[in-house]
């Protein structure tokens, strides 16, 4: 029996005919393209949406450029913008049920999983309103001066322009906040692509932006295919700056489309990450935790710790642990409370995912539970454990993207670090020990931007994060995301001697 418990505001916005958002105005798209979003859970038709095209996406820009050129945004003094910014927060929260069952309606995830997206976009939003009124630069005066000179140099800190924010489907409005909260606060106007797949919240959010203070043009939204819309952003002169989060190929062809006006880049982009577990773990807490670090959000994340290694010596015990959590996890719609995973965001990637099972057993890989998909309705695939796969096969190379778990024994910490960094990807990466020598050692031997030792997966907007390799280009959250948006001039004025005045 299907869940339908959702609230009335959610299917009063549904039957609002959402599209794309331009200039403070709701706007329909004309690429002659419809955009069908499906609830990944019943297979049910929730939006049908005419996609932006070029002509959209041309008049986003121009928005977005009228209203950094004008400085009706960046003109402003910072604590405006730090206090608009807080108001946003507090709008989203206040809406935080409605925009999650949004975000457990198009992309299937759990709820108590969505309720935390909003709560972490609420959190976003006010640290980086802080941020807004403390960016500055700095004063090297003293470096330059001296013997008869006088030079006065410093730096002034300026936002980017025109950021485009190219968002995916796997956690569609934490991805975008993540972008848009430092995006404002450095005084940047921005065009928000959200995925096809999930483009339900981002709407809303910028009419929220509106509702707390942020001038007309300055977030715009065009709901368009990645092909025609996503495309023409990575390409478009208009814009200065391309923040994306998806797949390492997209990233690479943005990169590509980006070089005619050089933008500016960031990517955060795919992983296979490593975690290693140590034979003086607890394996009490790294049984949970491993399984975690798989299986949360049926696998769809970017950081997912997709590769495990453990010590010869506790490996039996390790992957029966895991395998019986995975039995325990609840497939089903993100509204039954008793879920645990919801289904893959789409047909395609169940099917893509069931391929890479396939692709497993018949390579030798033993699995240990899991390995199918249950028929549908609903995109779902169990939760799979696979052991001791040879490191040359493709499920222990390529991003999945599922819930799915290749298992490797070692016996030697010098060679689970070579395994560890046997990848083109380099993102995160998990160590379990009670050694604290064996932490610093291995932190700082394995090749990821982000190390999580005897836990897995937090992350918090003062430290950065993103990926080494493969996995991207630069860091989100920290002070490293304000340099992302921002420009820094080097100011040197000469100065001489007031004589006679
Ligand atoms: P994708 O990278 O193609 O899509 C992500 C976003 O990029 C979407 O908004 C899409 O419309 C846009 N896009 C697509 N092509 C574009 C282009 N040429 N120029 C500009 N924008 C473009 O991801 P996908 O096809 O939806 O998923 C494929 C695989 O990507 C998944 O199986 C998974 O492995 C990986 N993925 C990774 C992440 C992550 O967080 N790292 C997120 C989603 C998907």
């Amino acid at each position: 029996m299907p869940f339908t418990q959702r609230s009335a505001a959610v299917d009063a916005f549904l039957m609002s005919e959402p599209g794309s958002f331009i200039d403070g105005k709701a706007v329909r798209g004309t690429a002659g393209e419809t955009i069908v979003v499906i609830d990944p859970a019943t297979e049910e038709e929730l939006a049908s949406i005419e996609a932006a095209g070029a002509k959209e996406v041309d008049a986003a820009v121009a928005a977005a450029r009228r209203s950094f050129d004008d400085r009706r945004w960046r003109g402003l003094a910072p604590q405006a913008r730090r206090d608009i910014l807080w108001k946003l927060g507090d709008l989203i929260a206040a809406r935080a049920n409605e925009l999650a069952e949004l975000d457990v309606l198009d992309n299937g995830m759990p709820l108590a999983f969505a309720k935390w997206e909003m709560s972490a976009c609420t959190e976003w939003l006010r640290h980086f309103a802080g941020q807004a009124a403390q960016i500055h630069g700095i004063n090297a005066s003293a470096a330059l001066s001296g013997g008869g000179t006088d030079i006065h140099a410093y730096t002034s800190v300026q936002p980017v322009g025109v950021a485009a924010l190219i968002v995916p489907w796997n956690a569609p409005t934490g991805n975008m906040m993540i972008k848009l909260a430092p995006a404002l606060a450095t005084g940047c106007s921005v065009i928000i692509k959200p995925a096809e797949e999930t483009p339900l919240t981002s709407t809303i959010i910028a009419q929220l932006c509106l509702e707390a203070g942020v001038p007309e043009g300055v977030v715009n939204v065009v709901v368009g295919t990645g092909r025609e819309a996503g495309a023409r952003l990575a390409a478009h002169p208009g814009v200065d700056k391309v923040s994306f989060t998806g797949s390492t190929a997209t990233g690479k062809a943005i990169v590509a489309a980006a070089a005619g006006n050089l933008k500016r880049v960031t990517l955060e982009l795919g992983g296979k990450s490593p975690v290693i577990v140590c034979d003086d773990a607890d394996l009490d807490l790294a049984i949970p935790a491993v399984a975690n670090a798989i299986f949360a959000n049926s696998g769809q994340i970017c950081f997912a710790g997709s590769r495990l290694f453990v010590h010869s010596r506790v490996y039996d015990k390790v992957i029966e642990g895991v395998a019986e959590f995975a039995k325990g996890l609840k497939i089903g719609n993100g509204f039954d409370p008793s879920t645990n995973l919801g289904p893959l965001i789409s047909g395609k990637q169940r099917d893509q995912v069931t391929r890479y099972l396939e692709s497993g057993r018949t390579s030798g890989g033993q699995i240990v539970t899991g390995g199918t998909a249950p028929t549908g309705p609903g995109f779902f695939v169990e939760p799979t454990v696979f052991a001791n796969v040879a490191q040359d096969r493709e499920i222990a190379r390529e991003e999945i993207f599922g819930p799915v778990l290749v298992a490797t024994p070692f016996d030697d910490l010098d060679v689970v670090v070579g395994l560890a960094n046997d990848t083109r990807y380099g993102l995160g990466s998990g160590v379990f020990t009670r050694d604290v020598n064996k932490v610093h050692w291995l932190a700082g031997r394995i090749d990821a931007g982000n190390v999580w030792v005897n836990t897995y997966g937090i992350t918090h907007p003062a430290m950065p994060f993103g990926g080494m390799k493969e996995s991207g280009w630069g860091r989100e959250m920290s002070s490293d995301v304000l340099d992302a948006y921002t420009e820094k001039k080097s100011v040197f004025v000469a100065l001489s001697s007031p004589v006679g005045q």
